[in-house]
């Protein structure tokens, strides 16, 4: 599927009307063309705003959320990230684009299967995929600078409040899976956490165990 230039502008007029303003982030949106991440019936929408299912009763986030939340985290290139919720794997090809690596993780491992194919075929090598319940994070790989969720939990994971570094940011949605959910941004500080509502949104629940 291949979109016109047109289709493209209105694009990133949509992101900038909804608040994503950071010109990095914008760039990276740019570049990363969300229509590789959208497969089957859907595809022709991949330039909508508007989350789509990708399978595995799963969805690639709303473009504009996605630019938000990317905005919301304030990635330099020396950071290390880690993304739980991998999904189409758009997210963490947005996030490839700011950050020095990105690590993410997904419980269902065709998920994962199909978005590490996709940052092959576009020469991500900064994106690194796991398989695995990530509300437990990725231990080996901690302390991180960013951790960002796309799933949401009823209360920051204690584990991943654990692996973000003194001064990283994490960022994700809190509340029940069929509620209003909030997105909050958590600051670790020498001291503790420091919370901060951003929004209201709504994702799909973080669930434990791995998927089939
Ligand atoms: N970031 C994705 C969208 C994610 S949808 C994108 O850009 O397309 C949320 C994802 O979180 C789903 O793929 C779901 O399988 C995953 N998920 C839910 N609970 C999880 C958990 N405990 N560990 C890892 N992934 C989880």
């Amino acid at each position: 599927m291949t979109f016109s230039a047109e289709a493209k502008m209105q694009f990133l007029f949509a992101l900038r009307s909804r608040g994503v303003t950071d010109s990095r982030v914008l760039t990276a949106m740019e570049k990363i063309d969300r229509a590789q991440f959208v497969r089957g019936i859907f595809a022709d929408r991949a330039y909508e705003d508007m989350p789509l299912p990708i399978g595995a009763g799963q969805t690639i986030s709303q473009p504009s959320v996605v630019g938000l939340m990317t905005q919301a985290l304030q990635v330099s290139g020396r950071d290390k990230v880690l993304e739980v919720g991998t999904g189409s794997g758009y997210q963490a090809a947005i996030l490839s684009q700011l950050a020095r690596r990105v690590y993410t993780i997904d419980r269902y491992r065709k998920l994962v299967s199909d978005a590490k194919a996709i940052f092959d075929a576009l020469d991500l090598a900064n994106v690194i995929s796991f398989v695995g319940d990530g509300s437990f994070g990725v231990p080996e790989q901690a302390p991180f600078d960013r951790i960002l969720l796309t799933a949401a939990a009823e209360d920051p994971p204690p584990p991943l409040l654990a692996q973000l570094r003194v001064g990283g940011i994490m960022v994700l949605p809190v509340g029940q899976s069929d509620a209003v959910q909030s997105l909050i941004r958590v600051v670790r500080t020498e001291s503790g956490f420091e919370y901060e509502e951003l929004r209201k949104v709504r994702f799909v629940p973080l669930v434990e165990g791995l998927g089939d």
